[in-house]
């Protein structure tokens, strides 16, 4: 596989202070109100670099989802692997995900979280993978918007390797070149 730069580190930067700053506008009269939720282990850099920038009080948890299926996709079964030990009863939610690609598993998580009777649940997608959704989602804070391609690095992987580049790169099969 050949891979290139799509996101260098500085643009992810400058797009994550950005979200940020969204957030923080949308949310600053919800005092002590707001639960920011990291779906592991994708989303966990651009997590912690969002929420150092969010200068309203907060809750932070973590969440994790495993899904089976063919390499570089998703396949529709998503099952809970970690979850919040927060209680969101009456909470604003933000769920922090790396990618929303078919929106499987974000529909999934979003589900099971409501269980627990949060006042709302907001998505904020580091990067929004729109040619392959299969559920419509509204994704109400979202990094960068891609229409195709694997992507690797900033927490995304390949097969659990590449998540340590700070950089964003996109992988080509060489045989479809
Ligand atoms: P969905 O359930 O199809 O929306 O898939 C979401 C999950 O698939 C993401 O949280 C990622 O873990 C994984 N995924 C989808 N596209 C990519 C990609 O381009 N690179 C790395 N992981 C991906």
């Amino acid at each position: 596989m050949k891979k290139w730069i799509l996101y260098p580190q500085e643009v992810i930067k400058k797009r994550v202070f950005e979200v940020s700053k969204k957030i923080e506008a949308a949310h600053k009269n919800q005092q002590n109100n707001l639960v920011m939720i990291c779906v592991l282990y994708g989303a966990v850099f651009f997590f912690t670099d969002l929420v150092r920038n969010i200068n309203i009080p907060m809750t932070l948890d973590f969440i994790r989802a495993s899904s089976y299926g063919p390499r570089l996709n998703s396949s529709g079964t998503v099952e809970i692997t970690k979850n919040i030990e927060t209680d969101i009863q009456g909470k604003s939610i933000i769920l922090v995900e790396d990618i929303v690609d078919s929106g499987l598993t974000i529909t999934h998580l979003i589900g099971e979280l409501e269980k627990e009777n949060p006042e709302s649940i907001q998505v904020c997608a580091l990067i929004n993978k729109t040619e392959r959704r299969e559920i419509p989602i509204q994704i109400d804070y979202s990094g960068f918007k891609l229409t195709e391609g694997f992507v690797i690095g900033y927490g995304l992987d390949y097969d659990q390797q590449c998540r340590n580049y700070p950089d964003i790169y996109v992988l080509k099969d060489e045989e479809n070149e």
